[in-house]
């Protein structure tokens, strides 16, 4: 445990929000402490990480990497095989079950490449919970996949007009709907920020991550040197070093996305650069990427779910204390890294985790080889294979969706006759 002290994190995290907000985000502070103290409720837990979720998630030794890279011993966190591919499913899971618990039976979630409603949507089926998904009109378009996967469990997708017509957009309009609905409506926020208690109640349905890992390195005799994540909003990362902060032998490292370069508009480095500035943005003060006038800025990153102008607010004092160390790599070092675990151990990275795996290749050498570094795999790379597919093979890759759209219309005609 490394609770805010009254929603704070240092200087960082807090509730800046409307007052018809503060009642809500009150009980749901006093409900998940009760539900973390109660036997019945964690045993509940339990076995559905255990049945449904697949945990524990296994910690594989990489032999081929470690050899190739010639420093530590590369382990990773294959935290992509739980059920939905992605950790996501641990917070959105956890706080599913604690609406249950409160009596709520309609959900809301924001979403933005789509991961975090898909997991909340498979919860939400599970637990037998309505479910309302906000995703940016732009998003809905460009992640037709795992909208198709969302409306298959039952989920009702809301594309959202307004603004940017992207994440924070979506964010907005959670956040008015949970206001006008208080009542019977919880809103699972998918990553370790927002206005206090989500960036407490994140990281602690998050830390089974840690807690694994701990046990899983304990029991094998591994002796940890560094610990590798990448950090979007921050959920995967700090569920991830959450149990090791207080043990300082242990380096945690955070990776950001360094896109196609440092330029204003080019990345989502919030720890580091020349846009990089204290704020408060949707309730709750961090770092933040913000124009001179305090508006958010445009991020790029090739990865969807690392593309976010702000921050957690544990992280961001855990980078300001100097305890969590900042890094990023770019989109061809991710690239690289999906190629270099695929080919050499038969693991695909989501792109997200594989701004975590160029990391590790590239600090291998400065941890001794009696040590491991531990990789945090937060997602596997199926998704992504719209996006990688038109860079490694781009011309195999158009052929396939034209013969898709030549198929589709085909069959169209059969249905017309
Ligand atoms: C959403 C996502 C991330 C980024 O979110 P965090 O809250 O920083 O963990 C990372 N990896 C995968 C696979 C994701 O889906």
């Amino acid at each position: 445990m490394n609770n805010s002290v009254d929603g704070f994190f240092d200087c960082y995290g807090g509730k800046y929000v409307a007052e018809v907000l503060r009642r809500p985000l009150d009980e749901l502070e006093v409900a998940f402490k009760e539900a973390m103290a109660d036997e019945k409720f964690l045993d509940e837990l339990n076995t559905i990480q255990r049945d449904y979720i697949g945990r524990e998630t296994p910690l594989y030794f990489a032999p081929t990497a470690t050899r190739i890279l010639g420093g530590a011993k590369i382990y990773i966190k294959l935290e992509g095989l739980a059920n939905t591919g992605a950790h996501k499913i641990n917070n959105a899971m956890g706080q599913c079950l604690l609406a249950k618990r409160m009596g709520k039976n309609r959900i809301i979630a924001e979403t933005g490449a789509g991961q975090h409603g898909l997991a909340t949507a498979a919860a939400c089926a599970k637990l037998g919970l309505d479910c309302t998904v906000y995703m940016g009109e732009v998003d809905v378009k460009r992640q037709q996949p795992n909208v198709a996967a969302m409306e298959l469990y039952g989920a009702k997708v809301v594309p959202v007009t307004s603004g940017s017509r992207t994440l924070k957009d979506a964010v907005n309009e959670a956040m008015r709907d949970w206001a006008a609905n208080p009542e019977n409506t919880h809103y699972v926020l998918g990553s370790a920020l927002g206005p206090a208690p989500f960036p407490d109640i994140v990281r602690e349905f998050q830390s089974v991550i840690g807690r694994e890992v701990k046990k899983q390195c304990e029991e094998r005799g591994v002796k940890i040197g560094a610990m590798v994540a990448c950090v979007g909003g921050g959920s995967n990362s700090i569920g991830f070093f959450s149990p090791f902060i207080e043990q300082n032998d242990v380096r945690l490292i955070g990776v950001e996305a360094g896109g196609i370069g440092p330029g204003i508009g080019e990345n989502a480095t919030r720890m580091k650069g020349g846009a990089s500035r204290e704020g408060i943005m949707q309730g709750y003060k961090s770092r933040f990427l913000l124009d001179e006038d305090g508006q958010a800025l445009p991020t790029r990153s090739i990865s969807a779910g690392l593309d976010y102008c702000g921050i957690g607010p544990q992280l961001a004092a855990l980078g300001k204390s100097g305890r969590v160390e900042f890094t990023s790599a770019l989109d061809s070092e991710a690239l690289d890294a999906v190629k270099f675990f695929a080919k050499n151990e038969g693991i695909l990275f989501a792109l997200e985790s594989a701004h975590a795996g160029a990391a590790a290749i590239r600090i291998a050498k400065e941890i001794p080889s009696d040590q491991a570094i531990v990789i945090n795999m937060s997602g596997r790379g199926d998704k992504d294979v719209f996006i990688t597919s038109p860079v490694f093979r781009r011309e195999k890759w158009l052929d396939f969706l034209h013969s898709e759209i030549e198929r589709l219309e085909s069959q169209k005609d059969v249905h017309e006759k």
